[in-house]
């Protein structure tokens, strides 16, 4: 990707296609911002239509060839994926840079992400040999069998909050299970994307076989998924863009799966380490500056601990450091956009008009030094009913509101009057009832007495508007295989 122009350092990105590094095919780029200061860090190609039907070509033909990574050992794919994880790891700090400039998060935190997406892969490399089929015992004589075969070409649409772990949690399970990729990175985080197509050919995956290409979600993303050459579509991104393609997918009848929004509940009970709880509890919508799918953002508290557990989240939100995306002390970058942080402080007018209050945040930093970036101090609101927009809507910023409740019942009502069904965590010292509201609760990935969603060897995904379908685990090489059955007759 970089050829960096002499005179402005703004790096000259190029797409991944068939294992050349190209232009968009007319020749289109568009500007690649750092949110921290608004300064224009890289150009990339604009690719539409044509661009994807060429990544389609591509990707068909590495999946085709008859000794290609399709039919190649599965153990011999895995040892590449291996490799491709280890390159990764040797990058991290040059990735973590890419990543932390392009969508303003913390250079720790970056890191962090890189080497995870380094992990997911080591975790495929291992499972790429371990898909296993049955045998099954018919009613006639015989032998039945399943296989588990790749689907092909398969389309990998990513957002912008995580770029590179979200790139990882498809492209590792696809290619371990030998299907050929089309990756595209959303428009405001795409440089992390290109170095992977990069890497995945040092790393000796074919040419072909990771393809990238970059452009907007209405005219290159819409083309992959509505492109009849590509049999399964694996998204991540807002609901509403998961219907369109949804609608888009159909025409081919792809197999989809989706990671969509969220508006996770927080759940604490009076009897919780309240201490603990809050110690945990700002990072957990704040993290990423609220841009996390499994953000809790509604906290329901029982009310005898209501204005204890508010002012213990007050202490510790308080101490969140928000600053340069760049220094290693800084815990909350900016937003990925000025226009985003725009649309959350609309929610935050919007919440201050239904009534709500700010106890903490609600505004810009004041260190003059920030005054350039899209930072948003984090912002907790009080006297929040479930019915206010700041309480029902998917804000995607470091906004949260806390709402009492009195009972179980209670609780466990409100925290599943959502359309939304993603994440969430359940606080308290009574571990049946903590098992209970869990069990009650019509969400994918449930965390007691902690605010941990994400792990590579478990199954990640949403109830409800919230998706379809389970990443990360074995769980995945479900969404990237075909699965045909085949009976021998030996009567
Ligand atoms: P987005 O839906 O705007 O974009 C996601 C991707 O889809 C981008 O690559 C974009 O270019 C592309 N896209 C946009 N319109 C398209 C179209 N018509 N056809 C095909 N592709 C299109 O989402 P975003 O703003 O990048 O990300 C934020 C959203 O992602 C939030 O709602 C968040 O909750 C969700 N998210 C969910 C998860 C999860 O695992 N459930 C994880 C991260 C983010």
């Amino acid at each position: 990707m970089t050829t960096e122009s002499q005179t402005t350092s703004i790096l000259d990105a190029r797409m991944m296609i068939g294992g050349t590094s190209v232009a968009a095919a007319d020749g289109e780029t568009f500007d690649v911002v750092n949110p921290a200061n608004g300064s224009v860090i890289a150009r990339a190609p604009l690719g539409g239509r044509e661009d994807v039907d060429r990544a389609v070509a591509a990707a068909r033909k590495a999946f085709d060839d008859p000794k290609g990574w399709a039919n190649w050992a599965a153990g011999k794919r895995g040892r590449t994926l291996a490799k491709f994880a280890a390159l990764i790891k040797d990058h991290a700090e040059e990735l973590a840079s890419l990543e932390s400039r392009n969508v303003g998060k913390p250079i720790g935190g970056a890191r962090g992400e890189v080497i995870g997406a380094s992990l997911v892969f080591d975790y495929y490399a291992g499972a790429a040999n371990k898909l296993f089929g049955e045998t099954i015992p018919v009613s006639k004589p015989g032998i039945d069998l399943t296989l588990r075969e790749p689907i092909g070409v398969v389309g990998l649409i990513v957002p912008w909050n995580f770029p590179i772990l979200m790139a990882s949690w498809k492209l590792a399970p696809a290619l371990a299970a030998g299907n050929a990729c089309i990756l595209k990175p959303a428009s405001y985080s795409p440089l992390t994307a290109i170095r992977l197509g990069e890497l995945a050919l040092e790393a000796g995956i074919p040419a072909g076989i990771l393809n990238v290409v970059t452009g907007p979600g209405g005219t290159a993303g819409a083309s992959i998924a509505a492109h009849h050459g590509v049999g399964k579509v694996a998204f991540t991104g807002e609901t509403t863009t998961g219907q369109e393609i949804m609608r888009l997918a159909a025409g081919n009848v792809k197999k989809i799966s989706l990671e969509l929004g969220g508006k996770s509940p927080n759940i604490v009970y009076a009897d919780a380490d309240l201490e603990a709880w809050a110690a945990s509890a700002p990072y957990a919508v704040f993290d990423n500056t609220g841009q996390d799918c499994c953000a809790r953002s509604r906290i329901f508290v029982e009310r005898s601990v209501h204005e204890r557990a508010v002012e213990l989240l007050t202490v510790a939100t308080r101490r969140v450091k928000v600053g340069d995306p760049a220094s290693e002390a800084t815990e909350v970058g900016t937003l990925v956009s000025l226009r985003q942080r725009e649309r959350v402080m609309e929610y935050i007018e919007i919440g201050i008009r239904e009534g709500a209050t700010v106890v903490v945040g609600g505004d810009v930093p004041t260190d003059p030094a920030l005054a350039g970036g899209a930072y948003l101090m984090p912002t907790i609101f009080d006297h929040v009913t479930n019915d206010m927009r700041i309480a029902a809507e998917e804000i995607f910023g470091p906004v949260v509101t806390v709402i009492p409740f009195d009972t179980e019942d209670e609780a466990i009502a409100l925290a599943n009057a959502t359309p939304y069904g993603l994440s969430g965590s359940v606080w308290s010292r009574d571990i049946g009832r903590a098992l209970r509201t869990a069990k009650r609760l019509q969400a994918g990935v449930l965390s007691v007495n902690s605010n941990s969603s994400v792990h590579t060897e478990a199954p990640f995904g949403g109830y409800k508007m919230s998706g379809i379908g389970r990443e990360l685990g074995m769980h995945a090489l479900e969404l990237y295989t075909e699965v045909k059955n085949i009976f021998i007759d030996l009567g």
